[in-house]
Order: C-alpha cells, then sequence, then structure tokens
C-alpha cells in the first residue's frame, strides 16, 4: 500500500497523502489542534524514524520527559493501533483542548486509552503539553 491508496489511520482523511501524511513529514502545518492531534496519532501507527521525530517535535519542549524518544519508539514496537474517535475538541486560537479514545491491541489484548489532551500555538505552530488519563476509562477492554 502507498500513501495514495492508504485510508488515513486517523479515520479523517481518504488517503494518508491528503490528510496526516503531510503534516507529520512536516510539509504542512496541523491547522487546528485536532488535526495535529490526529497526526499524531497517525505518526504513533506509522512509526517510522521521521514519524517519531514528529511525534518530537510536535511535543512543546517544557513538557518533554526525559528518554521521551526512547519511550516513543517503545511504544510504536510493542502496540497496534486499532483505531481513534474524537470526543470533544475545542480551540481559541491560542490553547486547545482534544479529548479522544484511542484503541490499541498489545500483548493480544484490545486495550483503549481515553486521554484530554492540552495543546498551545506558538509561533503559528500547534504543540502538544500534557495529556490526562481518566484511569475508570484505560485498560484492557472486556467483552
Ligand atoms: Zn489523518
Amino acid at each position: 500500500m502507498t500513501a495514495d491508496t492508504m485510508t488515513c489511520p486517523c479515520g479523517l482523511g481518504p488517503s494518508l497523502s491528503s490528510c496526516c501524511g503531510p503534516i507529520v513529514e512536516g510539509v504542512q502545518a496541523a491547522p487546528s489542534p485536532e488535526r495535529l492531534m490526529r497526526s499524531r496519532y497517525t505518526a504513533f501507527q506509522l512509526g517510522t524514524p521521521r514519524a517519531i521525530d514528529y511525534l518530537l517535535e510536535t511535543h512543546h519542549e517544557d513538557f518533554r520527559q526525559p528518554n521521551l524518544k526512547p519511550s516513543l519508539e517503545s511504544t510504536c514496537k510493542s502496540i497496534t493501533w486499532t483505531g481513534l474517535t474524537i470526543v470533544e475538541s475545542s480551540e481559541d486560537g491560542h490553547t486547545g483542548i482534544v479529548e479522544f479514545i484511542a484503541t490499541f491491541d498489545h500483548d493480544e489484548e484490545a486495550h483503549q486509552l481515553q486521554e484530554r489532551s492540552s495543546f498551545v500555538r506558538e509561533s503559528g505552530k500547534w504543540l502538544y503539553t500534557t495529556g490526562e488519563l481518566d484511569p475508570a476509562k484505560n485498560g484492557p477492554v472486556v467483552g
């Protein structure tokens, strides 16, 4: 499959090349926190060296934990992402909030992750700052 024929992993665009592809490649800037979040999800699913760099670049440097890169690399290797649902998304041009549910397989078990992510816009670029996980809504999917 090529970028032209592959449905965008984020579920929005008909193809990767018409949706998150150019954003992850750094050719286009994400126009909104939701598109940034979607492109970061896509980057997690792609897991390529460029996608990992993109995840680093779009994570605000004041909020990067130590060893972020190796931790991103091991997440990409150990997890198979299976879907993304945007629960809520809002922005005021300077800051934004996106709540989402991402589903994934890990150790042959289906899991879900629900996070409320915060974003800030600096020099025209949206950046991820922090995410709040709701423990009640995270973990293996029962049933
Ligand atoms: Zn996309």
